[in-house]
């Protein structure tokens, strides 16, 4: 029989190799970032068509490269950051295995254009398939600008795998974040199909942090910084009162890499203990510095882990740290912020508010404006009461009086006969009382209503809109730029749910309109819980609309710890027992637990 092995022609092998270093076009950007930090650039600009199945170009103002080297770095193992085998011990570099160009070479088109500043002219080459096509000399700015066209184009079962356009720039945004957080020295652009949607002069850590996570962790950060001979420990772990529901801002970085470490996650964790509830999550943005010899980064293809020489000891140095700092917070608790100095010559910071100047503030037209702008489009709800609106009940002993309740009650517990006009209790602000001649119901309200409003939304995503009430006066907020990605993307979703929101710029949206039933006023902190539930709710893998119908839901449910009144329970079981599924909530907890005569009686040793 004849021989029967062949080698793999180059093209073929580097399309197998790059399997491992670029699965999506997230990786494909992180490995372009990586190398424009490595060349040096201070300046460093990401543009993305499609998510990056169309087009991926990083342009940065780095070192360069030679025509030779130009040709050179397609080419698999081919990298200028190691020599021998010792050297994998001394990175400092993000690259070094001197695969990630010659793999995007395998399964993309490729157009790069490079120019050393010792050289007069630069060099343009174009390769796909790991061919070489064009290649010559070309006046071009200093540094290197790197586009990949039409990723996957020559896998087509790879390009399939690909998820939606909205999952794939998400993880284009994490992995953006990731390199921009480490690098706060450097400019940074992001733009996405011609629009700009992160642009971070360069600052502080501190100031880096708040451009890509939102103004609102201003106020939230606790500096971390301690020093020793074995390692270094900087950054910024959050408040414990600001503890999030998602595990979302978690960044650890080691000599500047991200990476994932469940380990020291757990360390973090620990330090917090008893600070934070069960379930909730500290922001934290930790940067770890020791000597290369120490860790291992060859230990994954994409670098994302790392092995410690010794991992206890780490753990034991971020643990202490971060105690350590919670501890001086708690001590100091509002001696950390360091204002924009421009808002800190501002007047209403420098000089002191008298009752003088409270008076003048509140004549002032603007300040008039603004309280009627609240009150124009407010639904008056008496008092503390819940948010949705009661039609008056039918007077007893009238045609149909109380048909809903108990007919659909009787249809769906034969056995469970809810008398004409039902006494109902509320217990412990949180328990509906509904007696009846066999047994009793507790109705959980919130479980309760949660369901309600669930199904109500699911029918409006399925062309029954909710009404919107348009306010008179649109709120304007202003959100973190991946949370603006993600609230652009659910827009056209919101809309049948009641919410009209208009994009308005970058990261600012128009709130137009809520739904008719909930109170407005508050539209801010709404859309911030409905976006922080998404958050949660796509960490545990939801659909896309599953995730949504919860998150609004449980957003607008009546909360426990409500007062309720006669009427707002009635509805509330009445409405209960009107859906599909009464039983359960969205999630699969139970909305009411029955107890009937017998039960209790056998309870008693009757
Ligand atoms: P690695 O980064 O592991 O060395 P890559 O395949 O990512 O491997 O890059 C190969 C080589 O190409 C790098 O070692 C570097 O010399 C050069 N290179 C890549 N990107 C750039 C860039 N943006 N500017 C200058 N040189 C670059
Ligand atoms: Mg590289």
């Amino acid at each position: 029989m004849a021989d029967r092995i062949q080698l793999l022609p180059d093209n073929i092998a580097n399309q197998i190799a790059a399997g491992e270093v670029i699965q999506r076009p997230a990786s494909a950007v992180k490995e372009l970032l990586e190398n424009a930090v490595d060349a040096g650039a201070d300046s460093i600009r990401l543009f993305v068509n499609d998510a990056g199945k169309a087009l991926i170009q990083v342009i940065d103002n780095g070192g360069g490269m030679s025509a030779t080297d130009a040709r050179l770095c397609f080419e698999r193992h081919a990298t200028s950051k190691i020599r021998t085998i010792d050297d994998l011990f001394h990175i400092r570099t993000m690259g070094f295995r001197g695969e990630a160009l010659a793999s995007i070479a395998a399964v993309a088109q490729v157009e790069m254009r490079t120019r050393r500043p010792e050289d007069e002219l630069g060099t343009c080459l174009e390769i796909e398939n790991s061919q070489v096509l064009k290649q010559g000399p070309v006046a071009a700015p200093v540094g290197t600008s790197i586009a990949m066209k039409n990723l996957f184009f020559n896998v087509p079962a790879r390009r399939n795998f690909l998820k939606s356009n909205a999952s794939e720039l998400k993880h284009i945004i994490d992995e953006f974040i990731r390199v921009a957080m480490a690098f706060p020295e450097i400019f940074f652009s992001l733009s996405s199909n011609g629009q700009e949607i992160f642009h971070l002069e360069a600052g502080s850590l501190k100031q880096r942090i708040v451009q890509l996570l939102g103004n609102s962790c201003q106020t939230k950060l606790v500096a971390v910084r301690e020093e020793t001979d074995y390692l270094n420990i900087s950054g910024f772990v959050g408040k414990p009162e600001t503890a999030k529901r998602t595990r979302g801002d978690q960044y650890f970085f080691v000599n500047n890499r991200f990476i994932r470490s469940p380990y020291l996650n757990h360390a973090v964790m620990n330090a917090y203990q008893d600070m934070i509830g069960p379930d909730t999550f500290p922001l934290y943005v930790l940067f770890i510095d020791l000597d290369p010899v120490q860790v291992d980064v060859n230990v994954h293809p994409t670098k994302q882990e790392i092995k410690f020489e010794d991992e206890k000891i780490v753990y034991a140095f971020v643990q202490a740290a971060i105690k350590h700092a919670l501890a001086q917070f708690s001590i100091t608790p509002t001696l950390d912020f360091e204002l924009d100095s421009s808002i800190q010559g501002l007047d209403s910071i420098q000089k002191p508010f008298t009752e003088e100047r409270q008076s003048a503030t509140r004549s002032s037209s603007i300040f008039q404006t603004f309280t009627e702008a609240n009150q124009a489009h407010r639904i008056d709800t008496g008092n503390s009461l819940p948010k949705w609106t009661l039609p008056e009940p039918p007077a007893p002993g009238e045609a149909g009086a109380a048909v809903s309740s108990t007919a659909i009650f009787t249809s769906l517990h034969a056995a469970f006969a809810v008398p004409e006009r039902v006494e109902m209790s509320q217990l412990f602000q949180t328990y509906i009382l509904v007696p009846s001649a066999g047994a009793f119901l507790l109705v959980h309200q919130q479980a309760a209503h949660e369901r309600i409003l669930y199904e109500r939304l699911a029918a409006a995503l399925d062309g029954r809109p909710v009404a919107t009430q348009r306010s008179l006066f649109p709120a304007t907020i202003e959100l973190a730029p991946a949370d603006a990605v993600l609230l652009a993307d659910l827009l056209p979703d919101l809309l049948p749910m009641g919410y009209s929101i208009e994009p308005f710029g970058r990261t600012a949206f128009v709130i137009q309109g809520t739904p008719a039933d909930i109170e407005t006023g508050n539209e801010r902190a709404v859309l911030e819980r409905i976006l922080e539930q998404c958050k949660h709710f796509s960490e545990i893998k939801l659909p896309r609309r599953e995730m949504l119908l919860r998150s609004v839901a449980a957003q607008q449910s009546v909360k426990a710890g409500t007062v309720l009144g006669d009427r707002e329970m009635q509805r509330l079981v009445d409405d209960l027992f009107k859906c599909t599924v009464s039983n359960a909530t969205p999630s699969g907890r139970p909305t009411y637990v029955e107890f009937r005569k017998e039960q209790l009686e056998k309870m008693f040793g009757r």
